[in-house]
């Protein structure tokens, strides 16, 4: 059984955008995961088809009803759906490469995507929408997050990168960042390529790339070595 994610949204034309590109849309037409579209919208109940109101308390902006989100997302996750139930959200917990990676082990998810102001609370409760903020900045809806996501999950399905793209030593696989890369010619613009790359002794390179790895997480990313 493949990956497979279902999308709550007021605009599923945005999908699959982006996933559906390079080696992620080449995966989805190989069957190794799935992406469905649901529209929030078709669980209104009104002439208007309004899934919106004024916040309760006052203030700018609109929030997504409860109601109608618990529909759509009770109709897409039927009770027994082992999927996660994700709400991408700024208050969320940050996405991390190691929740990726549990994704990625994992059947798939629901991901409901926020649009205005939000979400009333109540539904994140009812249905124990886990919320995942993409990084520390609002974006004006939960679609692109979504995709952000989903993309970083679905590379690291078996067989969606060839072993020429493989992503063992990656940037955050080992709790570092990557190593500086580099390939042909040996002279660019005055530049030549460090020599131990080009000497051929494996074990030098891997020491060389260790101690890049490392450097580069200290300067830039401290807060990971903790
Ligand atoms: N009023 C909210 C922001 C709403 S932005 C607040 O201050 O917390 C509208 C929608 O965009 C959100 O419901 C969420 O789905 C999405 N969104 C915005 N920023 C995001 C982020 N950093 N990570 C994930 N989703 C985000």
């Amino acid at each position: 059984m493949s990956f497979s994610a279902s999308i709550i949204t007021l605009f599923p034309e945005l999908f699959p955008g982006p996933l559906g590109a390079s080696v992620i849309g080449r995966g989805m037409a190989e069957g190794r995961w799935r992406l469905e579209t649901t529209q929030l919208r078709d669980f209104a109940t009104d002439r208007h088809r309004t899934v919106d109101d004024t916040p309760s308390g006052g203030g700018a902006g609109m929030v997504l009803k409860p109601d109608i989100l618990a529909r759509a997302i009770d109709t897409v996750s039927p009770e027994g759906d082992p999927r996660p139930r994700l709400l991408m959200s700024p208050r969320g917990k940050p996405l991390t490469q190691a929740r990726v990676r549990e994704l990625a082990a994992g059947p798939g998810a629901v991901i409901v995507c926020g649009r205005f102001e939000g979400i009333d609370q109540r539904v994140i409760e009812a249905r124990a929408l886990e919320e995942i903020s993409i990084g520390d900045y609002v974006l004006a809806g939960g679609e692109v997050a979504a995709m952000v996501l989903l993309e970083a999950v679905v590379r690291l399905l078996p067989g969606v990168l060839g072993a020429a793209e493989s992503h063992a030593d990656e940037s955050f696989e080992n709790g570092l960042l990557e190593y500086p890369q580099y390939t042909r010619p040996p002279l660019f613009e005055g530049r030549e390529i460090p020599e131990v790359l080009t000497s051929g002794d494996h074990g030098k390179v891997a020491k060389w790339r260790r101690a890049q790895s490392e450097q580069l997480t200290q300067a830039r990313r401290p807060d990971l070595l903790k």
